[in-house]
């Protein structure tokens, strides 16, 4: 049967062992846990170019994010594991990268048709000390309603350890293209609410697999609705004017959105669930909501939501230092609600 790679049982012992001899490269930072974000794309171009146009903004805003918060980054083309092309990609490549980077805590994956919408906002981490697995979820659309959309697997959080190692393995079995996808499409389907007729894809199985082995898996797993770790375009785009004017960024909720994920739209494929010109001027205001936030701290904002051109947002002076702090947007909002 299908392995991700050679077994390995003694992962936490092994990277102790290596941290204490690596103090050059801790796990932690200033009481920080080093995170490593990792996004890509397919090894080749996309169908149009403007799809490609999109995935340059999107890695730009994702580099912007990370620059701002200390977030290491991956982008990756490749596929590490033919049988697992596609969506399921992310997976060997996870692990590789939890191999490869014994330093990093917490491996966080997001898709490359999400975008930072919340420049601001950062993950709680102290939340997390007792979990494994971080992933936007509901408890009731997963063990009650047993839906297929009761989580997202567009961005999630990993921590670097035996038990992220065994849940993959655990994962994985549905993920060999060809035959097995497909039979495996078929079991997702007749048991998931709401799923259509298609091949296993990695979504679907990971909560097919922790509805059935809820006891050996979810203790560890935390499942996040309180601020958007995925936020689905759809109830979102159309609404940036309106928290512009009400919020600021920093809430990460439905008030101002940590993330902004264009599920059902394939700008760099042939074919999506919504028009591709919805899609692509969605994407553009998400990614000028972002950016304004990027922009304030040098004095300009896009000249709407909609276009890539700027204005200035405030006059140049002579003192600059004057100012620095108060546009620098790793600053809390102060007095303000
Ligand atoms: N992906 C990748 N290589 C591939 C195909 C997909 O890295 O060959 C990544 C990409 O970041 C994408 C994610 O996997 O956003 C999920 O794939 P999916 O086909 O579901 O694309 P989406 O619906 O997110 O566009
Ligand atoms: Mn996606």
């Amino acid at each position: 049967t299908y392995t991700l790679g050679p077994k390995i049982s003694n992962w936490n012992q092994e990277r102790k062992i290596w941290l204490d001899r690596n103090p050059d490269f801790p796990n932690y930072v200033n009481g920080k846990a080093r995170i490593l974000l990792v996004t890509g794309s397919p090894p080749n171009p996309c169908d149009n170019a403007i799809g490609d146009h999109y995935l340059l903004k999107a890695i730009k805003n994702k580099i912007d994010y990370c620059r701002i918060h200390g977030i290491e980054i991956v982008y990756n083309m490749a596929h590490l594991d033919k049988e697992l092309a596609g969506y399921w990609a992310k997976l060997p490549l996870i692990r590789r990268l939890m191999l490869s980077h014994p330093e990093v805590e917490w491996i966080w994956w997001m898709d490359s048709d999400a975008l930072f919408t919340d420049m601001v906002f950062e993950i709680p981490h102290s939340k997390y000390d007792n979990y494994n697995l971080v992933v936007h979820g509901y408890p009731d659309l997963m063990f009650n309603q047993k839906s297929w959309i009761a989580l997202n697997t567009g961005s999630f959080l990993f921590r670097n350890c035996q038990w992220s190692l065994d849940l993959l393995d655990a994962w994985a079995p549905m993920g060999p293209k060809g035959s097995i996808r497909d039979e495996a499409g078929k079991i997702l389907t007749a048991n998931l609410k709401g799923r259509p007729a298609f091949e296993a894809d990695d979504q679907s199985a990971l909560i097919y697999l922790l509805i059935s082995k809820k006891d050996e898996w979810m203790d560890k797993v935390f499942l996040e609705n309180s601020y958007y770790l995925h936020g689905y375009w759809a109830g979102l785009v159309d609404r940036y004017e309106e928290m512009i004017e009400k919020y600021h960024p920093g809430f990460g909720d439905e008030r101002w959105p940590f993330v902004t994920h264009f599920v059902g739209c394939k700008p760099c494929g042939s074919y999506g669930d919504y028009p591709v010109e919805k899609c692509l001027s969605s994407m553009e205001r998400a990614f000028n909501f972002a950016d304004n936030q990027v922009l304030k701290l040098y004095g300009f904002g896009h000249k709407s939501l909609l276009s890539p051109k700027i204005k200035r947002v405030r006059n140049d002076t002579d003192t600059p230092l004057e100012s620095v702090d108060q546009y620098d947007i790793r600053r809390p909002v102060l007095g303000s609600t």
